[in-house]
């Protein structure tokens, strides 16, 4: 058996951007936790599948699809988890998009279309969810920042402010909810491939340049950072909030490596 303070049981985790890559690993790790876990997102198929998986490891879920756009799907999110679960008390905000492109070029459009997903949607779902567990003083928010939160990214301007802005927001309801029984902290991942990135990192030089800076030499597996949510998510976690917790391999503290 783990720690009793690791142990998630009697909890439910609604896990926004659940159903690919990194959120769908920390849906599935949550629940081997012990949590009744929802994982959402647009696409309805997705979501329907990632729900059945939840059940297969034995703990409860819902199918309902969200879209973090939305902030009347996050509503009706959180009334169906009321009624099902009765409370929430786990956030994971996983829901993200990214492009690439050089800053003269990038269309003001599209630097809108990702703050509108990756800054606001966080925003929209801490309000939603956040209000629920201030009322009930016991919430674990954790949101999902990106190396580009702390270091530049070359030619991924829109998507780096986005997630230093969220890497901010973290640190503001962190110091706004403390006293409402609410932690607010963000996980930091390295460089994993998804279906987000691979294109990115798939036989490019940013691909080679990214192992090169990074002592353990590999991108990380999505496994390995359901150890740091679990945390975050647990009782053990009870005096960290504010707190970003960087699962990248060695990146951010290496200068030279060879
Ligand atoms: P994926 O593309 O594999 O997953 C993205 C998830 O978010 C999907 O479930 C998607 O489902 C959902 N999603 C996208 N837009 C919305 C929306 N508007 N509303 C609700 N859900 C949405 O990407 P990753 O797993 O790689 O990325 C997840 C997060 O991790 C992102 O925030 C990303 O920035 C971050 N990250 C990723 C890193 C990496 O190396 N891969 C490194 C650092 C951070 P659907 O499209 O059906 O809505």
């Amino acid at each position: 058996m783990g720690h009793p303070l690791l142990d998630l049981k009697d909890k439910t985790a609604v896990v926004i951007g659940g159903t690919s890559g990194i959120g769908l690993a920390l849906a599935r790790g949550l629940a081997q936790a012990g949590a009744n876990v929802v994982p959402t997102g647009r696409r309805e198929e997705l979501v329907r599948k990632a729900a059945s998986e939840i059940q297969a490891v034995g703990r409860r879920s819902l199918a309902q699809t969200c879209d973090v756009t939305d902030i009347a799907s996050i509503e009706r999110l959180r009334e169906s988890l009321c009624r099902e679960f009765g409370s929430v008390q786990v956030l994971v905000n996983c829901a993200g998009r990214t492009k690439k492109m050089p800053t003269l070029d990038f269309p003001e459009s599209e630097w809108d279309a990702i703050f509108e997903t990756n800054l606001k949607g966080t925003l929209r779902a801490c309000r939603v969810f956040g209000r629920h567990m201030i009322e009930r003083r016991y919430g674990r928010i954790i949101n999902i920042g990106s190396l580009s939160s702390l270091v530049g990214l070359f030619e991924v301007a829109a998507y780096g402010a986005s997630k230093a802005a969220v890497a901010s927001l973290t640190k503001t309801l962190a110091i706004e909810w403390a006293p409402h029984g609410v932690c607010v902290n963000a996980l930091v991942p390295g460089v994993l491939r998804t279906d987000l990135n691979a294109a990115l990192l798939d036989g490019t030089e940013r691909g080679k340049e990214f192992l090169l800076r990074t002592p353990m030499r590999r991108f990380g597996k999505l496994e390995e950072l359901v150890g740091a949510a679990v945390f975050l998510a647990s009782d053990a976690a009870s005096f960290v909030t504010g707190h970003l917790l960087v699962v990248d391999g060695g990146i951010l503290a290496s200068g030279v490596n060879q």
